[in-house]
């Protein structure tokens, strides 16, 4: 029996990251992008305004 391989390794600590205030979507976790003065998610669609997390 064959122990399942770990989902993927946590990278290490991206620079880009630090610049900018990054959230994760609460429905699907992905990183959120920024666009103007909104968050968006790409892959499920919601999205967080400005004035939802400053
Ligand atoms: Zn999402």
């Amino acid at each position: 029996m064959k122990e399942p391989e770990p989902p993927a390794e946590p990278r290490p600590t991206d620079p880009e990251s630090e610049q900018e205030p990054m959230q994760y979507c609460p429905l699907c976790s992905t990183r959120l992008i920024s666009r103007k003065c909104k968050l968006i998610c790409e892959k499920c669609g919601y999205y967080l305004s400005c004035a939802d997390y400053y």
